[in-house]
């Protein structure tokens, strides 16, 4: 089974082409509504990592979400978490380039493309190298993602 194939059975599976607005908060209601999942998922996916804020009821944030849903195509393509990730000098932690914003240009070598990402805490741009596949790919993990583009 070829990546591309892998995902898209997987998309399909998972329901995770559906993205959240970002500087949005859902209930567990409105999350079930948006990815027509049942409750017994939602609560596989936060005995996966998803994260929520106990205010009362469970409240999602939308880039919560959409975060956790990247790192899931990562997993189901087979794809290593480090390999989206760019280390940032502003701020000594790793950024994953697969949400929010990104730059891509071309690099001084031949099929060499650099991303960059700018550090939201100390606005120091974060560069990463890739080449021509990688960004295939790379590109494709973020095909959802409606990144800044969209006004709020
Ligand atoms: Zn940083």
């Amino acid at each position: 089974m070829t990546v591309a194939s892998a995902l898209r059975k997987k998309r399909r599976n998972l329901q995770s082409d559906r993205k959240a607005n970002l500087h949005q908060l859902y209930s567990s209601d409105d999350v079930i509504k948006l990815y027509e999942i049942s409750r017994n998922t939602l609560t596989n996916w936060i005995a996966d990592g998803l994260p929520f804020i106990d205010a009362g009821s469970r409240l999602f944030r939308g880039s919560d979400l959409n975060a956790f849903h990247s790192r899931r195509r990562l997993k189901a393509a087979g794809e290593p978490l480090g390999r989206f990730l760019v280390n940032c000098f502003g701020c000594k932690r790793s950024h994953s380039l697969l949400e929010g914003d990104v730059s891509v240009s071309p690099g001084r070598t031949d099929g060499i493309f650099r991303v960059s990402k700018i550090c939201p805490d100390t606005g120091v741009r974060a560069n990463r190298f890739v080449c021509r596949e990688e960004l295939d790919t790379l590109q494709r993990l973020r095909e959802t993602d409606p990144g800044s583009k969209t006004p709020d």
